[in-house]
């Protein structure tokens, strides 16, 4: 009989997301946590801004990554 067991990472909320830019709809990967702003590679719109911890996300999560 297999056990089902869950697997522990150092930081379990930090993850990537797949945001999809509210200005010109380009889907980008982006960090959660990131420590820095993260732009739209097209138009150059902002989708992540840093607050220390977890981030702000200024567009739409499409997805979550691993
Ligand atoms: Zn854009």
């Amino acid at each position: 009989m297999v056990k089902r067991r869950k697997i522990l990472i150092p930081m379990p909320r930090s993850k990537f997301l797949v945001v999809r830019c509210p200005d010109c709809e380009n889907e980008q990967i982006v960090f959660s946590h990131s420590s820095f702003p993260a732009r739209c590679l097209v138009c150059g719109r902002i989708l992540v801004e840093p607050t220390g911890g977890k981030a702000k996300i200024l567009g739409t999560i499409i997805r979550e990554l691993g």
